[in-house]
C-alpha cells in the first residue's frame, strides 16, 4: 500500500508518501517538513491564526514536493491520510480539507488520522517493530503511557494530571530567555552545566500509578531562572530541569513497566514524541527498560517531531485494517487515543 499522508495540526506544514508491505514493512519514500519557527519565534509560542495561514500558503507546494521527491503521481496512492485532530483546528481543517480535495479529485479513500496515533505508531518508521508494546508518547502537548496493540487499539494507563514534559521544557526555557522551541535549546545549554546545586520538586514519588506532574517542577525552575546571573547558571539551571524531567519520566516508566510485565509476555519498550529526541530522556528510558529486562527503541530522530510520515504510516495501517473514513469526518480539536467508541466508528464524527 502506497499512501500520502499531510500534517498541520501545529506549527509544521508536513507532507508524505510511505510504502507498507502486507507483512508490516514500512519505506518512507518521502517525508517533507516545513518549520513555521521563524514566523513564531517572535512571539514565544505557536500563534494559531498565523500557523492556520502559513499552511493554507505551504501546504500545496509541500505536498507536490513530497510526490515528486517520492517519484510517484496520484495514481499511484492507494489512500490519503490526514491529521483531523487534536491540536489547532484552525490548522487541522487546513490539512484535512486539501486532503479530502486530493481524495475526491482522484477517488481514493480519505484516512483521517489522530496525530497521537502518529506519534505512537513512528518507531515503525525505523524498523519494523511488532505489536504489542509499551508506548511512553512525550510531545509538547502530551505525556501519556499506553499500551499499543495496533492502531485503532491502545489504552491509556497513565497521563499528566497538569502540564505535558514538552510544554514543561518550554515554558522554563522561555523563562530562562531561551525562545522557542525551547526543548532543544535547553537540552543544548544542559551539556555545559551541572545542575547538582539546585534542589527541584520531585512530583509524584512513590505513588503506584502511571500518572505524571511538571507544573511544580515548572513553577520552582521559573523562579530560580529570575536569580540566574551568570551564563553558568543558566547551564546549570538547564541540566537541572533536564536531569528533573528525565528522572520523573524514567520513575513513572519504571512503574508501567513493572505492571505491564505481570500482565504480558511481550517485553518492547517504546518512546515516541517530540521530547523523545532528548538524549538524556532516551539513555534514561533506555537503561529503565534493560533493569525490567524490556527491549527498548525510540523512532529515529527526525521522526520524533511532528512529520506526516507518521501520519501517512498510521493511514496505511488502518487501510490495512479496512478502517476508512467518510469524506465529511470533522477537524477535532480534542481526541483522546482510546476513545474506542470514535476509533471503532469509521466515521470519526
Ligand atoms: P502534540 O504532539 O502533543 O500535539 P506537538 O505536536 O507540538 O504536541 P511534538 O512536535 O511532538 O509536539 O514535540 C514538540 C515538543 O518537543 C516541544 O515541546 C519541544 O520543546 C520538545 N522537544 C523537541 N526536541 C527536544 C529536545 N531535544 N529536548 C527536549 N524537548 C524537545
Ligand atoms: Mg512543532
Ligand atoms: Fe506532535
Amino acid at each position: 500500500l502506497t499512501v500520502l499522508g499531510l500534517e498541520t495540526s501545529c506549527d509544521e506544514t508536513a507532507a508524505s508518501v510511505v510504502r507498507l508491505t502486507p507483512d508490516g514493512v514500512a519505506t518512507v519514500l518521502s517525508s517533507i517538513v516545513h518549520s513555521q519557527i521563524d514566523d513564531h519565534a517572535a512571539y514565544g509560542g505557536v500563534v494559531p491564526e498565523i500557523a492556520a495561514r502559513s499552511h493554507v500558503e505551504m501546504i500545496e507546494g509541500v505536498t507536490r514536493r513530497a510526490m515528486d521527491e517520492a517519484g510517484l503521481g496520484y495514481e499511484a496512492l492507494d489512500g490519503v491520510a490526514a491529521t483531523a485532530g487534536p491540536g489547532l483546528v484552525g490548522g487541522v481543517m487546513v490539512g484535512l480539507s486539501f486532503g479530502k480535495a486530493v481524495a475526491l479529485a482522484r477517488d481514493l479513500p480519505l484516512i483521517a488520522v489522530n496525530h497521537l496515533e502518529g506519534h505512537a505508531v513512528s518507531a515503525r518508521l525505523g524498523e519494523p517493530v511488532a505489536y504489542p508494546f509499551l508506548l511512553l508518547l512525550v510531545s509538547g502537548g502530551h505525556c501519556q503511557l499506553l499500551e499499543v496493540r495496533g492502531v485503532g487499539d491502545m489504552t491509556r494507563l497513565g497521563t499528566t494530571i497538569d502540564d505535558a514534559a514538552g510544554e514543561a521544557f518550554d515554558k522554563i526555557a522561555k523563562a530562562m530567555g531561551l525562545g522557542y522551541p525551547g526543548g532543544p535549546a535547553l537540552e543544548k545549554l544542559a551539556a555545559a552545566g551541572d545542575g547538582a546545586r539546585f534542589d527541584l520538586p520531585r512530583a509524584l514519588l512513590g505513588r503506584k500509578d502511571c500518572d505524571f506532574s511538571f507544573s511544580g517542577l515548572k513553577t520552582a525552575a521559573s523562579r530560580l531562572a529570575a536569580t540566574c546571573e551568570t551564563d553558568q547558571d543558566k547551564a546549570d539551571l538547564a541540566d537541572a530541569v533536564q536531569k528533573a524531567i528525565a528522572r520523573q519520566l524514567g520513575e513513572r516508566s519504571d512503574r508501567a513497566l513493572k505492571d505491564y510485565a505481570e500482565n504480558h509476555q511481550h517485553r518492547l519498550f517504546v518512546v515516541a514524541g517530540g521530547v523523545a529526541a532528548n538524549k538524556t530522556i532516551r539513555s534514561t528510558l533506555e537503561e529503565v527498560a534493560r533493569r525490567n529486562g524490556f527491549d527498548f527503541l525510540a523512532p529515529p530522530m527526525a521522526y520524533c517531531t511532528d512529520n506526516a510520515a507518521m501520519i501517512a504510516l498510521a493511514g496505511a495501517e488502518r487501510l490495512q485494517k479496512g478502517l476508512v473514513s467518510d469524506i465529511d469526518a470533522a477537524a477535532r480539536p480534542r481526541w483522546p487515543l482510546d476513545e474506542h467508541k470514535a476509533l471503532a466508528d469509521p466515521a470519526h464524527k
